[in-house]
């Protein structure tokens, strides 16, 4: 239900942590992040509330300037830890986050039947359709993109992939928000996520897809041109 993502220098998951509390009068049942470290992704994920999330992180310490967040309004399977996202890959290679419904999941996880599913999610399809794109030997950018061809519904979806420290997003029928400031990028279903970051802001189009690193970000429509979005200055009164 929401959305949180965030590039740029020092620590992301506090950003991502507020960003999600910013966003729980959207309603929710279950959250998660996913940062990436050098070690890999890191990912943790509750049902339930924001704090006991916290909790979590708190206790294995989950660092990177890198990461994305998302709390849960459970539509496909119940709020358990396992359905809370982000939702992985069978290598650890990628993590999603997503916000609608993925109206031909049931299609793509017959087409992916070798892969081990762990949730009972529809978003699920999403990091096992990366994988395989990866393994047939895609860049992150275009198994993201293919991936993201595959699928039909409403999503604002948001991924980020072991050793990049970039964020990949796309939207088409559900809300997603960039925000910009001098060190960093955020995306998020809703502007007050980043608020107290930014109020520099770029509303993404449906079919828009994001891909944004501690450099800056670039926006580009489905077929891969580039797109000019305005950045425009919200006035919100918190
Ligand atoms: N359909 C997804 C799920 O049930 C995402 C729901 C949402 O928007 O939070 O996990």
């Amino acid at each position: 239900c929401g959305i949180t993502a965030r590039v740029g220098r020092g620590d992301a998951v506090g950003e991502l942590l507020s960003g999600l509390r910013n966003l729980e009068y959207r309603g929710y049942d279950s959250a998660g992040v996913a940062t990436v470290t050098p070690n890999g992704l890191d990912v943790i994920k509750r049902s339930g509330e924001i704090d006991e999330l916290c909790e979590a992180v708190e206790a294995t310490a989950v660092r990177g300037a890198t990461g994305i967040g998302h709390t849960r309004w459970s539509t496909h399977g119940p709020p358990t830890d396992a359905n809370a996202h982000p939702h992985t890959d069978c290598l650890g290679q990628v993590a999603v986050v997503h916000n609608g419904i993925i109206d031909n999941y049931t299609e793509l996880r017959d087409e992916l039947s070798t892969h081990e599913f762990t949730s009972e999610t529809d978003t699920e399809v999403v990091p096992h359709l990366i994988e395989e794109l990866l393994s047939a030997g895609y860049s992150p950018e275009e198994a993201f993109r293919r991936a993201v061809d595959r699928i039909s519904g409403s999503y604002a979806i948001a991924a980020v992939f072991e050793g990049s420290d970039a964020v990949y997003g796309t939207r088409s029928g559900s809300p997603l928000v960039l925000g910009r400031s001098d060190d960093c990028c955020y995306l998020a279903s809703d502007v007050p996520a980043f608020l107290e970051y930014t109020d520099e802001v770029v509303y993404l189009q449906d079919g828009d897809v994001v891909v944004m690193d501690p450099d800056g970000y670039e926006i580009t429509d489905t077929d891969g041109v580039a797109v000019d979005r305005e950045v425009e200055t919200v006035d919100w009164d918190p």
